[in-house]
């Protein structure tokens, strides 16, 4: 089960603050906030290739 940030999709997300907080932050973009995506495995990999498909 992968934790995945909203804004930049990546699962570098702690939970370290939630129970003091109510926040999971983003380690990579700085995003905070009360949600994350959660996703299995499958989808996760998904979401990254769909990523690298709109760059191209
Ligand atoms: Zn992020």
């Amino acid at each position: 089960m992968h934790k995945v940030c909203p804004m930049c999709h990546s699962d570098n997300v702690t939970g370290a603050m939630i129970m003091i907080m109510g926040q999971y932050k983003c380690l990579d973009c700085g995003y905070s906030g009360p949600f994350v995506m959660e996703m299995d495995d499958d989808a996760y990999e998904e979401l990254l290739l769909d990523d690298a498909r709109k760059k191209e």
